[in-house]
Parts: structure tokens; C-alpha cells; sequence
């Protein structure tokens, strides 16, 4: 291909549009304030994992979501790992998880050596169905083993039903583990998810709707939980003045440096939450009227925060399958990405049990995740509209 400097000037505009800058579907959006925190870890010299970044990181973050307490470890997966220790998961055990998610949420019950057993989505917020939930508890039940707990998964920005999943894990003693990786900012009858069950899950990766560039945090009401995660977290060290474990223990503690990040981005969540919103609302007044194209419904017991703005496309009255859209767009640069494939279908989790399934299935088929970042100008977004509406 001929450099830029030898094509004629008519021509220099033609191929610099022809790879616009790339449109990302959820990247990091840093609000100014995290370099203040960052810089005091240099100033201080506090680079090694743990020091006040962390600390305040926990505090301001375990206020913010109204649970008793935070633990800041070096990611999502992490926090779910230390909960499931904590509550005793181990070998020949069975736990739990919602089908539609990411596998971070049921990777670490088979670190344990358990089994995940698969829920499937109802149609109001897409999460774990309750119905589906209370039939397998009951049959498990009555085979004479429960599972050793439930994970929920709250999904792209909303919560489920927690009041009756919790009643329903109360009602058999399954303790409940929120993993709300992706659903910081939302919010369950006016509170947020993570603080409902046993434990909750965040996550800070790059994607999410706040980061540290990687990170997690775990939060309870239950100070016994998180003071065994902490030790757990630091290779388990017992109180001693040499080294002593009396059981294993993980490195799973956040650097005092990316805690600084966290507490800058933080501060930004509101914003974040309603430009989220907002990017939402432009999707659906500007696609909204294209038969074959819906959104995903926000339930009525909370706030979804459209951390991805994600559609379903019914190709038969679309036009197009949501494989055209997502093909179309990618030739345009820009990133979108079919919903997470359902862990029932995964190879690795080829032998786990499902319990429905059909739901996860549909929306995994139709489902698109259009780009969120709340960065995207307008003139980006009219670029991923324009080009949805062009199909038809
Ligand atoms: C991102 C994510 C996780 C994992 O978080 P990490 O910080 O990347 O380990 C877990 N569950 C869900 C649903 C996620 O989206």
C-alpha cells in the first residue's frame, strides 16, 4: 500500500477515513482526579501493595455501596474465590451460578474442585430466574444435598430479583454470593447490588464502569468473612513475628498505586452512571422505530445503569441477523459484542447441569452490546446509529 505522502491530496482524506480511530465498546474513561492519589503513593514511596491508597479505597468504597466492609484485592475473580473459601466450597461440592455471564463467575468454583450447576435468565432483567432457582433447590433438596451456595450474577448494569432469591436461598440455608462485577451504580429498591447476600463481588477491570486497570473488591456485613479474606489474600499468614501459615493462602491483594486510581474514579461514578443512561437514550430514540429491534428491558425494582447499551435484533423482521450488525460495524472500526455466551454451552462446562436454559440461549443468539464508553462523543455514536439504520 502507497504511504500517505505519495498519494494525491484528493486521495489523503479518502484512505485516513477509511480507518477512522477505533470505537471501543466500554474503555477506561479517567476523570482527572485519580493522579492526586497516585502521586502521593509516589511521594510517600507506598508502590508496595497495601498503605492508605487501599485502606481509603476500602472505606470510600464500602460507604459508597452501604456495606460494613471492603476488601481491595487484585480483581473480581479474586474476591468470588476468597467468598467461595470462606464458605467451605471444596471437592464433590456443587454450587450455584447464573448461565448468562462471564466465566469469571464460575471459574473459581471449579478452582475448588466443585461443580457450578447452571440457572437460566428470566425475561424481566435477563439474571437468574427465581422460579427456575426454587424448582432445583427443591429437587436438591430432596436428594439430600444442597449446594454449598448461589452465586447471582447482575447483569450489564442491572440487578435481579434479589428479594426472591434471597427469600428462596434463605428459605433451604444456601448462603448467596452477588457478583456485581458489572453492576456497580445500580441500584436494587433504592441500595445497592453486592450488599443483599453473604458477600458481593466488584470488579475494576478496564471494561467496567469504573477501573484501577485491574482490581477487585469484596464487600460483606459479616466482619469474620472479610477479616479471612484479608489473611487468605496475603498468602495467609498467621499473627507472628516470622513467617507461620497454617493454611494455604493467595496474592491477591491490591497495589497501593491502583487503589489511587480507584479512589480517583470513584468520585466519578454518579457521572458515569448517568452519562451511561444517557448514551442508552440516544440508542433508543434513534433506533427505537426499527421493527426487529429491542432493548434490554429495565426491571421495575431498580436502576439499570446501560453499562452496555445492549439490543436484540429479530432477524426475521430486522432484516439482518445481529452477526450482519456486528460484522457491518466492525468494518466501520467500531467494536460491538454478542451477549456473554451462556455457560451451559461452554466446552469446559459441557458436563455441568443446566436447569433451563432457553432463555440465555435466545438472548445469546439476538443479543448485540453496542459501544458505551462515556467518552464517545456524538459524533461517534451517530456513526454506530447511522450505520444500524443504513441495513434496513
Ligand atoms: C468482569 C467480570 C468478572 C471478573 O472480574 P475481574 O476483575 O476481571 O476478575 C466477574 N463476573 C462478571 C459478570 C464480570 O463481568
Amino acid at each position: 500500500m502507497a504511504k500517505l505522502q505519495e498519494l494525491s491530496y484528493r486521495e489523503v482524506p479518502r484512505r485516513l477515513q477509511m480507518t477512522p480511530p477505533r470505537l471501543y465498546l466500554s474503555p477506561p474513561h479517567m476523570s482527572g482526579r485519580e493522579m492526586q492519589y497516585v502521586q502521593e503513593a509516589f511521594d510517600s514511596n507506598w508502590i508496595a501493595p497495601l498503605g492508605p491508597n487501599v485502606d481509603a479505597f476500602e472505606r470510600e468504597f464500602a460507604a459508597k455501596v452501604g456495606a460494613k466492609h471492603a476488601l481491595a484485592l487484585s480483581s473480581g475473580t479474586a474476591a468470588i474465590h476468597l467468598a467461595l473459601i470462606h464458605l467451605g466450597v471444596g471437592p464433590g461440592d456443587e454450587v450455584i451460578v447464573s448461565t448468562l455471564t462471564f466465566a469469571a463467575s464460575a471459574n473459581p468454583v471449579v478452582y475448588l474442585g466443585a461443580q457450578p450447576l447452571f440457572i437460566d435468565s428470566e425475561r424481566t432483567s435477563w439474571n437468574m430466574d427465581p422460579d427456575l432457582l426454587a424448582e432445583t433447590l427443591a429437587r436438591k433438596a430432596r436428594r439430600g444435598k444442597l449446594p454449598k451456595a448461589v452465586i447471582v450474577v447482575h447483569l450489564y448494569g442491572q440487578t435481579a430479583d434479589l428479594d426472591r432469591i434471597l427469600a428462596i436461598c434463605n428459605a433451604y440455608g444456601v448462603p448467596l454470593i452477588e457478583d456485581a462485577a458489572e453492576a456497580l451504580g445500580a441500584t436494587y429498591k433504592g441500595r445497592s447490588p453486592g450488599i443483599f447476600g453473604k458477600a458481593g463481588i466488584f470488579s475494576f477491570n478496564g471494561n467496567k464502569i469504573i477501573t484501577t486497570s485491574g482490581g477487585g473488591m469484596l464487600v460483606s456485613d459479616d466482619a469474620d468473612l472479610i477479616a479471612h479474606a484479608r489473611k487468605l489474600a496475603t498468602q495467609a499468614r498467621d499473627p507472628a513475628p516470622h513467617y507461620q501459615h497454617s493454611e494455604i493462602g493467595y496474592n491477591y491483594r491490591m497495589s497501593n498505586v491502583l487503589a489511587g486510581i480507584g479512589r480517583g474514579q470513584l468520585q466519578a461514578l454518579d457521572d458515569r452512571v448517568r452519562r451511561k443512561r444517557e448514551i442508552f437514550e440516544t440508542y433508543r430514540r434513534a433506533l427505537g422505530d426499527l421493527p426487529g429491534i429491542s432493548f434490554m428491558p429495565e426491571a421495575p425494582w431498580g436502576l439499570h445503569t446501560r453499562w452496555l447499551t445492549v439490543i436484540t435484533v429479530d432477524a426475521d423482521r430486522f432484516g439482518v441477523t445481529r452477526e450482519d450488525i456486528r460484522l457491518a460495524l466492525e468494518a466501520e472500526n467500531i467494536e460491538s459484542r454478542p451477549l456473554w455466551k451462556p455457560m451451559h454451552l461452554q466446552p469446559v462446562f459441557a458436563d455441568c447441569e443446566v436447569a433451563g436454559g432457553g432463555v440465555a440461549e435466545a438472548l445469546f443468539r439476538d443479543g448485540l452490546c453496542l459501544p458505551s464508553g462515556t467518552a464517545m462523543t456524538e459524533t461517534q455514536q451517530r456513526r454506530v446509529i447511522q450505520r444500524i439504520r443504513s441495513m434496513r
